[in-house]
């Protein structure tokens, strides 16, 4: 029998995980929202005595993810994380004072400040090539702002987040943060949530997802996203600590850093050498007994078949273009192994110049002017990040003025991301929004404006209608 419109209708409303989450959150927002400083720090410091006692479960973790050595999981994951929690605490209170600001003389009587409250329900998604430091550290900024957070960690490095859903078990109440783990069918149901704001980080493309998912409910966005960050290496550079600074920040975590100097432009004169320099400081960091790259435990592996698919289609694609390689170029399949792998002569119209590499294969290509540097990076996307090699002041001066990037650092790499006081984030394709230290609890506020009148008459009744000719002289 059809159902009369007046009839009532039973329908089995199915609530999954992720919306029963949601909910959750919601119900708590406006509890947390109350707390004061004290109390976020609270919870901070829960946080932190759970990473030192968990100090070896994260390293297992990542270890069984894509083998990452256990002092690089101590130093970007580990350290990274607590460092930021420590620089919150330290200054958690000073932040959420409400800031006075002067008046203007057309407001006179009034007094006014900046109210930080917290935005409400957040939504962070995380990526897999940091997954453990990439999904705590927002949160750490989350919660100091006084949010609830739903936390969708990377498919791409179960153990990880097998051990994420374990810590918000174990440190938070399952009202305030929760796991929701899965992959794109997860993230795409949780981003058809009203959250209040939204902290992605992973690739551009996703990255415009995130956006116009966004756009439907105008909830908040940070957008932590990629790109390909040139480092540019002029002739008055000293290449032999050039070549250490380049080959860490490059092969740290096997080349998948957001900010690895993704290609090097290197000054014509001074190319050949650079490569003999890289060559020492490889061999020393990754193969000093001779056994091969492969033999190392201080190099991770790709994080899986497709993306080690990926990087050798490169490769080989670059080489049949015409790319020689100047160091390294050994793969393996079967351990998703590639080796530190230096190319020169690389066709800037190959894949391998037209994407983010986002592994261990490092292309350098020879400039002559600085504008010409300037004029190829500048016909890119605007990178993440962008490194100066250079012992010339005017030339620091000409690239840091002349190139757009979401931020840079001078004879260094990568490290410009642990300085608590810098923003980190991109411009344009590389990102929407700064994280970290008091940059990541603004991301997560909302910067209240508030103005307070007397009671009685202001200077402002005088513009009141009617608009008599006298107002309309004022
Ligand atoms: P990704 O964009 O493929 O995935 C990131 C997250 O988005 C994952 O949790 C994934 O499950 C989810 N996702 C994937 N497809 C989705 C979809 N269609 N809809 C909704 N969610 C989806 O990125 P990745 O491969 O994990 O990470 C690599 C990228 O991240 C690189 O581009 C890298 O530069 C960038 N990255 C940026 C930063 C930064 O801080 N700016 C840091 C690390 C990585």
């Amino acid at each position: 029998m059809a159902a009369s419109a007046a009839s009532p209708v039973s329908a089995t409303v199915s609530i999954t995980p992720a919306r029963a989450a949601f909910e959750r959150l919601r119900v708590q927002a406006p509890v947390l929202r109350r707390e004061d400083a004290a109390a976020r720090i609270v919870r901070l410091r829960r946080l932190a005595a759970w990473l030192t006692a968990n100090r070896v479960a994260i390293q297992t973790a990542l270890y069984a993810d894509f083998r990452k050595p256990a002092a690089e999981t101590d130093l970007t994951e580990i350290w990274s994380t607590q460092a930021e929690i420590k620089h919150v605490i330290a200054h958690l209170k000073q932040w959420m004072a409400p800031k006075r600001v002067g008046t203007p003389l057309s407001l006179f009587g009034t007094r006014s400040w900046v109210q930080y409250e917290p935005k409400g329900v957040c939504l962070i998604i995380a990526p897999w090539n940091y997954p453990f430091y990439l999904a705590v550290g927002p949160l750490v900024s989350a919660l100091a702002a006084g949010n609830c957070c739903v936390l969708k960690p990377s498919e791409l490095t179960p153990h990880v987040a097998t051990l994420l859903r374990r810590l918000a078990a174990e440190v938070f109440d399952p009202a305030e943060v929760v796991v929701v783990e899965g992959d794109k069918t997860v993230a795409t149901e949780l981003l058809s949530f009203p959250f209040d704001h939204i902290f992605f980080t992973g690739s551009p493309e996703v990255g415009k997802i995130v956006m116009r998912a966004a756009a439907e409910h105008l909830s908040g966005v940070t957008l932590e996203l990629g790109g390909k960050s040139p480092a540019v290496v002029d002739a008055t550079a000293n290449l032999r600590d050039t070549a250490e600074k380049l080959v860490w920040g490059k092969f740290l975590n096997a080349g998948q850093t957001c900010v690895a100097p993704d290609y090097v432009l290197v000054q014509e004169p001074v190319q050949e050498a650079l490569v003999r320099e890289m060559e020492a400081v490889i061999r020393r960091s990754y193969n000093p007994a001779g056994a091969g790259v492969d033999a190392s435990e201080s190099f991770a592996r790709i994080v899986n078949r497709q993306h080690f698919n990926r990087l050798a289609g490169l490769l080989e694609e670059a080489q049949t273009a015409g790319a020689s390689v100047a160091i390294g170029g050994e793969i393996d399949s079967s351990h998703c192994f590639i080796a530190p792998t230096v190319l020169t002569q690389v066709p800037p119209e190959s894949r391998l110049m037209q994407e983010e590499i986002f592994g261990p294969l490092l292309p350098l290509v020879p400039f002559h002017t600085l504008a010409e540097a300037a004029d190829f990076i500048n016909s890119r996307p605007k990178p993440l990040a962008q490194y100066i090699f250079t012992r010339n002041a005017e030339n620091q001066r000409y690239l840091l003025q002349n190139v757009s990037a979401g931020g840079a650092a001078v004879n260094e790499t990568i490290v410009h991301l642990g300085h608590s006081e810098l923003p980190f984030g991109g411009v344009g394709n590389s990102g929407v929004g700064k994280a970290h230290g008091h940059y990541g609890f603004l991301a997560f506020s909302n910067e209240k404006a508030v103005l307070k009148q007397r009671v009685g008459r202001t200077s402002i009744k005088l513009l009141y209608p009617p608009y008599t000719p006298k107002v309309q002289k004022m």
